[in-house]
């Protein structure tokens, strides 16, 4: 029987086939009928037969290892068919899948789950989901340019604006972020931005906890929190006893105290006798200069 001697030749490979019982016979038997369809497909090796399962009463398939470059794991389906009581199969698919060991790109993502802060570049475009819950309707305008322009000019000229959701999230992130009182910066902060003449206070709600901050050496351009803080607050004023900036601080830690071996008695004597000489070298020089 054509499955008895492929079961035979895969064992003596290491590979032992799995054959399902529910297969038609005639159906299981299509072993090479597969092998020669994928051969002439001629897309690849085709290795060691693996096994065979039903599909249905007329459909079973088989596969093969695909030894391919790049596909480790995977192998050759072929799905054979024939009909009630016939003994004729036909090959009706062929195709390459993973196996239980193949390497597999990881299940796909849809991108509005994908992406991330920070993800938008320059030319990108991402429009708002139609039930985006950060947003609800704005003012219509009315037709009327007094009215219209009057609500354009105290911001409600727009199609959409943020809703009671989208503008506590967007306060829980400022006040959870960097800028948030809770922040390394903030705690060490001699004042907070609320006091700060550096602080521009937003319009609208988030007025009552939320700025920008004006100072380009600080947070500048960003939401802080009225609570957060730096070093750079507009009341900060420098310690006393900073020292001069003209003058490099002596640090006296840097010095190392060493002790010198006493000098003996002689090299004492030697050192006043040279101190002398030179004293008296330089008065008759400068006795000279004045005759
Ligand atoms: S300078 Fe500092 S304290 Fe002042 S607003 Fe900016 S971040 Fe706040």
């Amino acid at each position: 029987m054509v499955l008895v001697s492929v079961v035979s030749s895969a064992v003596a490979l290491g590979t032992v086939p799995s054959v399902d019982p529910a297969v038609r016979s005639v159906l299981a038997e299509a072993v090479e009928v597969a092998r020669a369809a994928l051969n002439e497909l001629g897309e690849g090796v085709v290795g060691a037969y693996l096994g065979v399962t039903a599909e249905d009463e007329c459909a079973a398939t088989h596969r093969f290892a695909a030894d391919l470059a790049g596909y480790h794991g995977w192998q050759w389906a072929v799905v054979v068919a024939a009909a009630p009581e016939s003994d004729h199969v036909t090959v009706s698919e062929l195709v390459l899948l993973p196996g239980p060991e193949s390497l597999v790109a990881p299940e796909w993502v849809p991108w509005n789950e994908r992406i991330r802060p920070g993800d938008l570049g320059p030319g990108d475009l991402l429009a708002p989901a139609p039930d985006d819950e950060r947003l609800v309707p704005g003012y219509t305008a009315s037709g009327d340019p007094d009215v219209d322009e009057t609500a354009g000019e105290i911001g409600l000229g727009r199609k959409q604006v943020m809703s009671l959701e989208g503008r506590l999230d967007a306060a829980q992130r400022w006040f959870d972020g960097e800028y948030g009182p809770h922040s390394e910066m903030a705690k060490s902060a001699p004042s907070t931005c609320m006091l700060c003449g550096f602080y521009l206070p937003l319009a609208g709600s988030l007025r009552a906890a939320f700025g920008v901050c004006g100072n380009e050496f600080a947070a500048d351009g960003h939401v802080v929190h009225a609570e957060f803080g730096c070093g750079a607050h507009s009341d900060t004023t420098l310690p006393t006893g900073a020292g001069s900036p003209q003058f490099d601080a002596y640090d006296d830690g840097a010095v190392e105290i060493v002790e010198l071996p006493a000098a003996t008695a002689e090299q004492t004597e030697n050192a006043t006798l040279e101190q002398t000489e030179s004293a008296a070298a330089t008065e008759n020089a400068q006795s000279e200069q004045t005759d």
